[in-house]
């Protein structure tokens, strides 16, 4: 049993028994981890509070081989982002991108995607209100790609060639790629992509916020996209909140 202090992000936090709360935590160097917070939920506990999902801070706590639920001795606060949580959009694109890294969950050390959270959650609660949908299809792509599964966008996927550029193309959602039109393929599920979207799918993989044209499209897009590579026969709770979230907002 080692104690341990860690970077931590909080992915999610639920209630357990009367008093305390699990969380699980992403960090740089153990991946995604459980940990129970003891009295959590009393009014005056030694936690005050803050363990609310996004959460940023310093978690302490006792590391025990074998074993999937550790207890929770510190979390030393450094950013709450309460911006996240009075803001529907916000907050459901930020759920989006907790519920991804859940999904593909290791305690693999990986710090490229705990950088990439943390930053995508900054952005998520500082962009202008305007920006918000742009920025949370950015963020989602951002993280597909840092998480290892990002569609090939630049070459074939079926003969590695130039993808011609004016052309609409077919980007297939299992091959993770777009066919040259030329190759054979494309049968299977997918959709066809004009130059613009192809092009704002790109700038949507490094991260860049561009203009949207059509946004249900590129919803549309991600849904499924994601739901080849992340979930079975099933969707992503977070999408369908989200989805709700922007048709009232
Ligand atoms: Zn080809």
């Amino acid at each position: 049993m080692a104690l341990v202090t860690l970077d931590a992000i909080v992915l999610q936090a639920f209630p357990y028994s009367e008093t305390s709360k699990i969380l699980r935590l992403l960090t740089p160097s153990h991946g995604v981890q459980s940990v129970i917070a003891k009295g959590a939920r009393r009014p005056r506990s030694r936690f005050g509070g803050i363990l609310e999902p996004f959460t940023d801070g310093a978690a302490t706590f006792y590391l025990r081989a074998n074993r999937d639920l550790h207890n929770l001795s510190e979390f030393d606060l450094s950013r709450s982002r309460q911006g996240l949580g009075g803001d529907l959009v916000r907050f459901g694109a930020a759920s989006l991108l907790a519920e991804m890294v859940l999904r593909t969950a290791s305690e693999v050390a990986a710090p490229e995607v705990f950088d990439r959270v943390r930053a995508s959650l900054n952005e998520l609660e500082t962009a202008p209100a305007g920006r918000i949908e742009a920025v949370a299809l950015a963020e989602a792509w951002a993280l597909v790609t840092t998480l290892g599964f990002g569609p090939s966008l630049d070459l074939c996927v079926a003969c590695g060639g130039e993808l011609p550029g004016e052309e609409s193309l077919f980007l297939d959602y299992s091959a993770g790629g777009i066919y040259c039109g030329l190759c054979p393929g494309g049968g299977g599920a997918g959709r066809a992509l004009p130059a613009r979207a192809r092009a704002d799918l790109r700038a949507f993989c490094t991260g860049t916020a561009v203009e949207l044209e059509r946004a249900g499209a590129h919803w549309q897009l991600l849904s499924r996209f994601l739901a080849y590579h992340l979930v079975e026969a099933g969707s992503l709770r977070s999408l369908d909140f989200l989805a709700d979230a922007l048709s009232t907002g």
